[in-house]
């Protein structure tokens, strides 16, 4: 409203009450006539409430009464803030109805969930992956609906930063990868994919290189003795005796590489942790460390710090494998004179077995790509030492599927730490 039409109300009432005033001077009954003007003017107010009241009531912003001046206004303004608020609301539902069309069409699935993990919402691939009914399965926990073991495991432990990818139950070999993100306040986002191509296709080449590992095998094994019956021979042209033990090495650095690569599959291959045996880490490094110490030719220090004799729950093939690798790594890159240190402890985060050499370091560069299979910073040398570049994978792989994470500290020309960490669960104490 304003100013001047209150304003102009205003004057129009005291004008009307001045009149009324005059006019009942003339008569004689001032105080009856200003009352009665009063009393209409007041009526007229009250009218005019009334069918604002009316109109408001009725929620039809197109049936506005009819009024002019101040109430009039009053109205207007009424009537122009209810259609911006119709307009806003217009919008949003607009924008609402666009974005839920357009998350039904994303081919991913995707379920809006509580912090309680109770479905909110879900679109249409994710009914579909997930075997959702419409309104049904609304306000369920959705760990109740999808049962997977890996799944729920997933979603109760709270950390998110590593999807988890789950075969489906069912006749048709489905695999489901599950990623979570939270948002808003403690709502979480659940996205999930069918990954079935990507896991057949990962599947064949974990067979390929099983199958081609495994057939050559035997040929490997054939060429090696016949080389080392033929080296061992008197009556061989010492011309010849260089190339054959050079024949010699190769073929036992080819039966090296295939050796590793059948226990990088056969531990891809592992699709669950195992639960294992309890291990005596101690028993098996001060194993280890005999072994190396009667097959290095250089002079090396090899210390053991075992500070606990908590048993680590495993498979001691895969954890012998993993320990070995670091072990055989850490002689390998360090010269003659440096020392290693093997110490294997445990604290409130779980067991942690620690391999540390003086030897020459790896460039921080290197360090995250250290793992990936064949990768090695210097191949020359590598090759020369016997290395096949899948050490560090296969130790990443026995260390996962035991739940636990590879951690490398490094400085060129100062020597490497190689971390495992085993979670609280793998300890045991001994018996
Ligand atoms: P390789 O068979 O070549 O040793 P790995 O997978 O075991 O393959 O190691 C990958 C690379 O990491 C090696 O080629 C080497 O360059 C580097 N590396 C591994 N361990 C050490 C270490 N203790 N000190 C220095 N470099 C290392």
């Amino acid at each position: 409203m304003t100013v001047s039409s209150w304003w102009a109300l205003l004057a129009r009432s005291l004008l009307a009450v001045a009149a009324a005033y005059l006019v009942g001077m003339t008569v004689g009954r001032a105080g009856l006539v200003v009352a009665i003007v009063l009393a209409a003017l007041l009526v007229r107010q009250l009218y005019l409430l009334m069918r604002l009241l009316q109109w408001l009531r009725r929620d039809r912003v197109d049936l506005a009464p009819d009024a002019g001046g101040a109430w009039g206004e009053l109205i207007g303004l009424i009537a122009r803030l209810f259609r911006r608020k119709q307009y806003h609301k217009r919008r949003m539902l607009q924008l609402l109805r666009e974005l839920r069309h357009s998350t039904a069409a994303i081919p991913d699935g995707v379920v809006m969930l509580n912090p309680a993990a109770e479905i909110l919402w879900f679109n249409r691939a994710a009914a579909q992956l997930l075997n959702l009914r419409g309104r049904g399965d609304v306000g369920l926990r959705v760990d109740n609906l999808v049962r997977r073991p890996e799944f729920v495991q997933y979603l109760r432990t709270g950390d998110y930063s590593v999807p988890v990818v789950v075969q489906a139950s069912g006749v048709s070999e489905q695999y489901l990868h599950f990623q979570v993100v939270p948002y808003g306040t403690g709502q979480l986002l659940l996205l999930v994919r069918d990954v079935t191509r990507q896991a057949h296709l990962e599947a064949m080449r974990r067979d390929f290189v099983a199958n081609a590992s495994h057939e050559l095998r035997s040929p490997l094994t054939v060429i090696s003795g016949y080389l080392e019956t033929i080296s061992q021979d008197e009556n061989v042209d010492p011309m010849l005796r260089g190339p054959i033990d050079e024949m010699r090495r190769q073929a036992l650095r080819m039966a090296a590489i295939v050796h590793d690569l059948l226990e990088l599959s056969r531990l891809e291959a592992e699709t669950s942790a195992p639960a294992g045996e309890p291990i005596d880490v101690g028993a098996l490094v001060t194993r280890l460390r005999s072994d190396l110490l009667a097959r290095v030719s250089h002079s090396l220090d090899v210390r053991l710090e075992i500070e606990t004799a908590d048993r680590l729950l495993g498979v001691e093939a895969q954890i012998h494998s993993a320990f070995a690798n670091l072990l055989e790594n850490a002689a390998k890159y360090t010269p003659a004179g440096g020392s290693i240190t093997m110490r294997w402890w445990r604290d409130e985060n779980g067991g942690h077995f620690v391999v540390k050499d003086t030897g020459i370091g790896i460039a921080a560069e290197h360090i995250p790509r250290l793992t990936e299979r064949f990768y090695r910073v210097d191949a020359g040398r590598s090759r020369a030492s016997g290395g096949s570049g899948l050490g560090l994978a296969i130790v990443k792989h026995a260390l996962q599927r035991h739940g636990a994470s590879l951690q490398i500290e490094s400085e060129e020309g100062q020597g490497s730490t190689f971390s495992c960490h085993f979670p609280p669960a793998r300890l045991v104490a001994p018996a």
